[in-house]
Formats: structure tokens, C-alpha cells, sequence
């Protein structure tokens, strides 16, 4: 598999509040796309139809060559190509650094525990917390937490990684090591769809910056396209009171 994202037009509702209004746009394999606009805009519900943690009104979603919308495609092993990371890590606090790690591949792709161990370790040494392999997630920092789910989500192998603002829960002093493992990755071919406030990663690292505002897409670009020359008032709102 690859890791291309096709999405036409969208419409996801929640009783009467129609929260996505026809989002049509197609991510490149390989792409680094930032989501960024106000509070309320759509962005999580977006990410979150992505991988079907929310099941979709109408509209199109093909990830690589499966249509998830249509109802014969087996889900789940399209979803073990698409990794995410919340804002909130949620790791398992029973299980330790190296545990939380292993499962999935065990579990799902029959990886064995020596196979697990191996590859949670050279993900971990990426992570820069090797050291940590063997501690609960209880005793790490957010920064550290976020760099774990972030490990977690790769061993799966995913071509496709899914970021909802994984920085905006973070004291700012950890959000440079987070945001670096994410450049890596970005510099590595990862396909990547992040929702965020941090501008300045979004400016360095993104190929392309969508601007959402209610449930729909007001602008897309380059960085220098949004965030230099904004073609819609919304944008230029949104941005001046954000940068
Ligand atoms: P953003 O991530 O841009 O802040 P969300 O996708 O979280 O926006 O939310 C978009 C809208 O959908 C908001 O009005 C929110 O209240 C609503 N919403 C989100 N999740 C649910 C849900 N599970 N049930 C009902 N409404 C929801
Ligand atoms: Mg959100």
C-alpha cells in the first residue's frame, strides 16, 4: 500500500448540525498536510472519518485504492495502515513503555514477543527514549507520553499518519522534541495529516496548509500561498489572531 487519501464531497451531521459540509480534497502519497482554523471548524471530526472512528453521512473516502465508504470494504485492515495520535496520548497505564508498544503488532500482525521487542526498541531509540522501555507511562512527562503513542502508532507500519493537535496538551518546553520526531518522520516519506496550532511547524513542514471554518474548506495552498497571501477574509482573521 501506499498512502494516498481521496475525499469528495464529505458530509458528516450529528443530529441536525451538519459539522462537515462537503470537504472535497486528495492527499498525495507522501504528503504533509496541516489542517489548521478555529475551534469548532470540523478538523477532529474530519481526522476522524478518515480512519471511520466516525461513520460518514454521504460523500467519498478512498484510502490507497479502498473505498471505506462502501460497506464491502474490510475496515479494519485498512485501518491498520492509518496510525493517529491524539492530543490526549492515551496510552494503556497498565502496560509499560515497551508493553503499550508491542501489543498491536502481536495481537494483529502476528509479530512474536522477541519480533515486538525488537521493533518497539528501534522505534524507541527514533523517539530518543530508549531508556524509557521499561517504565509505566505514569512516570513520564507529556512530552515523553506523546513521543510513546507516536512510537505506538508506527509499530503497526502504517502509510498513513493522522496527528490531531498532538502538541496542544503539552508544557511548551516539550513541544519542540514532539514536534521534531513528526519532522522526521515528514522527512522520511511519511504521509501525514496533522491538525495544529504550532504555525510555525505548519510554515517549515507542510507541503500543503488546508484553512477550515465552519465544516467547510476555505483555502488551501502552500504555506507561503495561506499563510503570506491569504486570498479569503476568514483566513486573514483566523491568522491574525493566531500568529
Ligand atoms: P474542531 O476539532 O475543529 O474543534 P470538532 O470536529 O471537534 O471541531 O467539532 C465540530 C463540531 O461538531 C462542533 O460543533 C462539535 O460540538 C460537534 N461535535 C463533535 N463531536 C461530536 C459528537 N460526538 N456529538 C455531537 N456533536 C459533536
Ligand atoms: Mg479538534
Amino acid at each position: 500500500m501506499a498512502g494516498k487519501i481521496f475525499v469528495k464531497d464529505l458530509i458528516k451531521k450529528y443530529g441536525d448540525n451538519t459539522v462537515l459540509k462537503g470537504i472535497s480534497t486528495t492527499i498525495k502519497d507522501g504528503e504533509v498536510v496541516c489542517i489548521i482554523g478555529p475551534s469548532g471548524s470540523g478538523k477532529s471530526t474530519f481526522l476522524r472519518c478518515l480512519n471511520q472512528l466516525e461513520e460518514v453521512n454521504s460523500g467519498t473516502i478512498v484510502i490507497d485504492d479502498f473505498d471505506i465508504t462502501d460497506s464491502q470494504t474490510d475496515i479494519n485492515q485498512v485501518r491498520e495502515n492509518i496510525g493517529m495520535v491524539f492530543q490526549h496520548f492515551n496510552l494503556f497505564p497498565h502496560l509499560t513503555v515497551r508493553e503499550n508498544i508491542t501489543l498491536a503488532p502481536q495481537d494483529l500482525k502476528g509479530l512474536t514477543k522477541s519480533e515486538a521487542n525488537a521493533l518497539a526498541d528501534k522505534l524507541l531509540d527514533m523517539v530518543g527514549l530508549l531508556d524509557k522501555a521499561e517504565v509505566y507511562p505514569n512516570s513520564l512527562s507529556g512530552g515523553q507520553k506523546q513521543r510513546v503513542a507516536i512510537a505506538r502508532a508506527l509499530a503497526m507500519k502504517p502509510n498513513i499518519m493522522l496527528f490531531d493537535e498532538p502538541t496542544s496538551a503539552l508544557d511548551p518546553e516539550m513541544v519542540g522534541d514532539v514536534l521534531n520526531v513528526m519532522k522526521k518522520l515528514a522527512e522520511n516519506g511519511m504521509t501525514m495529516v496533522i491538525v495544529t496550532h504550532e504555525m510555525g511547524f505548519a510554515k517549515e513542514v507542510a507541503d500543503r496548509v488546508i484553512f477550515t471554518d465552519g465544516g467547510e474548506i476555505v483555502e488551501e495552498g502552500t504555506p507561503e500561498q495561506v499563510f503570506n497571501h491569504p486570498q479569503h477574509e476568514r483566513t486573514r482573521s483566523f491568522l491574525n489572531k493566531v500568529l
